[in-house]
């Protein structure tokens, strides 16, 4: 049966009379419908203001935030299975993904609430002696959360954590592709305890993005996405001079070098560009492969995809869903299409799986390609895994170099000393050497170059939510020239 469901504003449904369908993308079909009216984003904003100003979060202690938080992470604990049901639905992710990462949000709020009562000034030692002079980090205000549908709950997560530890409040648009989880935390967070306003959601597509980032009333806007939306984001937030932070695409290279352990570092690059189907950040999408293990590494990547197990992504032996829409399969078939009328060859897949059809897209390997190949510099976001050889540590450097990203990077070999090279001469925000697609609450997360900048999680997400504020105090009732500066 169809669903209906509303904005969260104050702690409120707030129907709409402007909606729009969301989609499962393993079927198909509209299973719910949602609001899609910008004229939402001031009531929302003007919500959001009046709790930071004056409501109860303004002046709450830390102490009781924190717990807030912790409460919020068990009750979405207790939700966790029937969030990852719908978060499937939404937007075609795997079962066994979605459940690993609706469990895994508690440990994001714990993490952030235990930073809450820590956010500290310090106290400036004076030129001279006649001032104290401390600092403090205050709240930033009211921030404008704008986030993508691959891991819609777990990057909401990511953002929520340090802006709620900062005492900022929220005003949360969700991809008009992936609205509902976005919606459930809200009601859940009401459930924990946070005043009306702290949280608010409003559903809906671009219109209702842009409504937001334009609006004056924002302190801060932190988007996850795509670049192109990014540069529309930063041009409506330079008008009010409002801050951006911005985690973006990637085309990442998985460098396997000629002492790599071979295995291992196929199952790296099989995790790093098919698991869920390609549609990440980090996807690895570019393997640079020495030379004497090239033919080998090949073999056995292209292997192992012809084996992966597409169906349906509710099921717990799936290894592959579909493509997120219709439009993004078709975008994909293109983008191969290019690559082959530019010389690439097709290893294995290509296709879409000629026994599913629809939106399931067989894993497709290609090689013969050069750095620039359009496939080798476009981020494609889906199953397509561009192969290279090279011969030499820096002339690989130089080719994994060679991009407009700079998100994350994979580096496999057995030598401690390359690694730390390769690690310091890569010009990304993570790189993982004998290891891909780890993220953690405790590590700092995002990009370099157009892969944007800011960064989600670790200590220093929570630098963005929070503004220095400087108090000089005369100490000895001197008075001083007026007209000199000092
Ligand atoms: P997208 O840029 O199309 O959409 C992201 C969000 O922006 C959605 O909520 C969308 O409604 C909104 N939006 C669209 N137009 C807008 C506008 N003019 N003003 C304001 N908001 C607007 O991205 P997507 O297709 O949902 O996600 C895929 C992209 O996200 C990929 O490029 C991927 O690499 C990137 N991504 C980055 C990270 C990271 O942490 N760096 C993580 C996941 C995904």
């Amino acid at each position: 049966m169809m669903k209906t469901f509303a904005n969260f504003i104050d702690n409120r449904d707030v129907p709409a009379e402007r909606t729009m369908g969301t989609s499962d993308p393993f079927t198909g079909k509209i299973w719910a419908t949602v609001p899609d009216d910008p004229g939402a984003v001031d009531r929302a904003v003007g919500s959001a203001r009046l709790a930071f100003d004056t409501g109860p979060w303004g002046t709450m202690p830390a102490k009781h935030r924190a717990k807030l938080m912790v409460k919020l992470g068990q009750l979405l604990s207790r939700d966790a299975a029937d969030l990852a049901v719908v978060e499937t639905r939404d937007n075609g992710k795997l079962i066994r993904e979605t459940s690993a990462q609706t469990a895994g949000l508690a440990d994001y709020l714990d993490y952030f609430a235990g930073f809450a009562d820590k956010i500290q000034g310090t106290q400036i030692p004076s030129p001279t002696p006649n001032f104290l002079i401390y600092t403090e980090r205050k709240p930033r205000g009211v921030v404008g959360v704008i986030v993508p549908w691959n891991s819609p709950l777990s990057l909401l997560v990511w953002k929520l954590g340090p802006l709620l530890a900062a005492g900022c409040t929220a005003v949360i648009k969700p991809s008009e592709l992936t609205p509902v989880t976005a919606l459930l935390l809200a009601k859940v967070a009401r459930e924990a305890g946070f005043p009306p306003g702290v949280i608010n959601v409003v559903t809906g597509g671009a219109e209702v993005g842009a409504a937001l980032t334009a609006h004056p009333g924002l302190d801060l806007i932190t988007f996850t996405g795509g670049g192109e939306t990014a540069r529309h984001i930063a041009a409506a937030a330079a008008k009010n001079l409002t801050p951006t932070v911005l985690e973006l695409g990637g085309k990442s290279p998985q460098i396997v070098f000629e002492d790599a352990d071979v295995e291992a570092a196929t199952n790296g690059l099989v995790a790093g560009i098919f698991a869920a189907g390609g549609q990440t950040c980090v996807a690895g999408s570019r393997a640079y492969l020495h030379e004497s293990v090239a033919e080998e590494v090949l073999a056995r990547v292209s292997q192992r995809a012809e084996t992966i197990i597409l169906g349906d992504p509710a099921r717990m032996e799936t290894e592959m869903g579909p493509v997120a829409s219709d439009a993004q399969r078709d975008r994909i078939l293109g983008m191969i299409a290019k690559a082959i009328s530019e010389g690439a060859k097709v290893v294995t897949g290509g296709v879409v799986d000629p026994n599913l059809g629809g939106r399931f897209l067989r894993p497709t390997v290609l090689n013969n390609v050069t750095n620039q190949t359009s496939i080798v510099r476009e981020e494609v976001f889906g199953p397509v895994l561009a192969c290279l050889t090279f011969s030499s540590e820096a002339e690989v450097l130089d080719m994994a170099n060679d991009s407009d990203f700079g998100l994350a990077a994979g580096v496999w070999t057995n030598d401690i000393r390359r690694a730390h090279r390769c690690s310091r001469d890569l010009n990304v925000g993570t790189v993982w050497v004998n290891t891909y697609r780890n993220v953690s609450f405790v590590a700092p997360f995002g990009g370099m170059k157009q892969s944007g900048y800011g960064r989600d999680n670790g200590l220093e997400a929570l630098d963005a939510f929070l503004n220095t504020k400087t108090t000089w105090i005369e100490t000895e009732g001197q008075t001083r020239d007026p007209f000199v500066l000092g």
